[in-house]
């Protein structure tokens, strides 16, 4: 997609801080952190939702997964503890389009969510 900013991002088109990167899938900072470690993993490929996967393109989600287990690993978030959030559509707050997981973590969380 041209005009979706974290397209752009795999692209190269736009900087990102990058802390991981493997296997079709990049992990970078969040510009605007909502926690002292704010994380993002994203695929290359472009869908909005998960539902929105074909069961065929499943496996993106595997190297979604993976991709979080060693950046968390890396980071040494497994110690402490983290989020993952995965936002889809207006209810959720979800500002781009694109899949992605934020990795949140640094301090505690409040359960439920607002
Ligand atoms: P959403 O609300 O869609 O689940 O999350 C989108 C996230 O992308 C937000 O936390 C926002 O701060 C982050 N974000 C928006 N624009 C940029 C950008 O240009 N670079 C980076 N690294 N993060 C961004
Ligand atoms: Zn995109």
């Amino acid at each position: 997609m041209s005009d979706c900013l974290f397209c752009k991002i795999v692209r190269g088109d736009i900087p990102a801080d990058k802390v991981y990167e493997s296997d079709g899938v990049i992990v970078f900072r969040d510009i605007d952190p909502k926690a002292p470690v704010h994380l993002l993993a994203i695929p290359h490929e472009h869908y909005s939702g998960i539902h929105e996967i074909p069961d065929t393109d499943m496996d993106i989600m595997k190297r979604v997964n993976s991709a979080v287990s060693a950046t968390v690993k890396q980071e040494n978030l497994d110690k402490e503890g983290y989020r993952l959030v995965v936002n889809y559509g207006t209810i959720s707050g979800q500002a781009v389009p694109h899949i992605h997981v934020h990795i949140l973590s640094g301090r505690p969380m409040d359960w439920p969510p607002g």
